[in-house]
């Protein structure tokens, strides 16, 4: 293996490794500048271990965005290279899973809206065989957890053997506080049922709004959460998706400047 591609798949083992481990970026990739500039701001934060990015965006209505498509992968190659960050996004495809791969992408996230079809994530499980990348897990929408550990079991039995799961809430009709309500006891369930993942909580996802991101996260690193997945943008307002629960890079490390984190994360 050439020099570069074993220090940047070594950059990768010690991001996954990292507690907490903090992934951030923006919901989805809209343009090179808006990727690459919030990479580089969420790096000059010294808070963050690897950058994500939606390429492909599941959205529940049709005529809304739905991500930039492949041509945005080489956007997350250079945001790699100017900062080091390793990358991931989210695959709901076999075709999704190359595509990403063939871009370098380090690791890959099956997203709330996939984990609640078997097919897709045998598709995408099937897609891993005999691929070296870490996989992480979105909760169902649906708070089901034997469906949330099929697609652990599916992902596991095509030979990952990097997988941890991401707590994103789950859907229900009507208003609530949240947009997904945390059920914090199913995710701490999940967390004991499978003690050797690691588990990251999305408090954007479950929070859908600014004004409670922070105790949401707050109280996953309370839960013994081993990090955090939040999006951030530098235009948070004018984002292509999920406008209301995204966050500047600069506040997003004022909000991890202010958790109190557990001893050993210190
Ligand atoms: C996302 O992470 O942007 C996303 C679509 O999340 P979820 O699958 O949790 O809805
Ligand atoms: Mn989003």
């Amino acid at each position: 293996m050439q020099a570069a591609a074993q220090s940047a798949k070594q950059a990768v083992q010690d991001a996954w490794a990292k507690r907490p481990l903090i992934i951030s970026g923006p919901c989805s990739a809209e343009t090179e500048e808006q990727l690459v500039s919030t990479a580089q701001r969420l790096a000059a934060t010294g808070k963050v271990n690897m950058l994500r990015a939606g390429i492909w965006k599941p959205r529940t209505k049709p005529g809304m965005f739905e991500g930039i498509g492949a041509k945005g992968l080489p956007w997350l190659q250079k945001a790699k290279e100017l900062t080091g960050l390793p990358t991931a996004v989210e695959v709901a495809t076999a075709k999704q899973v190359q595509d990403a791969l063939t871009f370098d992408v380090d690791v890959l996230w099956i997203g709330a809206r996939t984990t609640v079809n078997p097919f897709s994530v045998q598709e995408v499980a099937d897609a891993l065989r005999g691929v070296d990348v870490p996989v992480l897990i979105k909760n169902p929408i649906n708070p089901d957890l034997e469906l949330w550990s099929g697609a652990v079991e599916r992902v596991a039995r095509a030979g990952v053997k990097q997988i941890g799961l991401i707590h994103r809430g789950f859907s229900s009709y009507g208003n609530s506080e949240y947009r997904n309500a945390p059920m914090w006891h199913l995710a701490i369930e999940m967390k004991r049922r499978n003690l050797e993942l690691p588990i990251i909580n999305d408090p954007s996802h479950i929070c859908g709004r600014r004004d409670i991101l922070f105790s949401t996260a707050q109280k996953a690193i309370d839960l013994d959460f081993d990090g955090l997945m939040i999006e951030s943008h530098i235009d948070p307002d004018n984002a292509w998706s999920d406008a209301k629960q995204q966050v500047t890079p600069e506040r997003l490390k004022e909000m991890l400047d202010e958790i109190i984190w557990r001893k050993e994360d210190i």
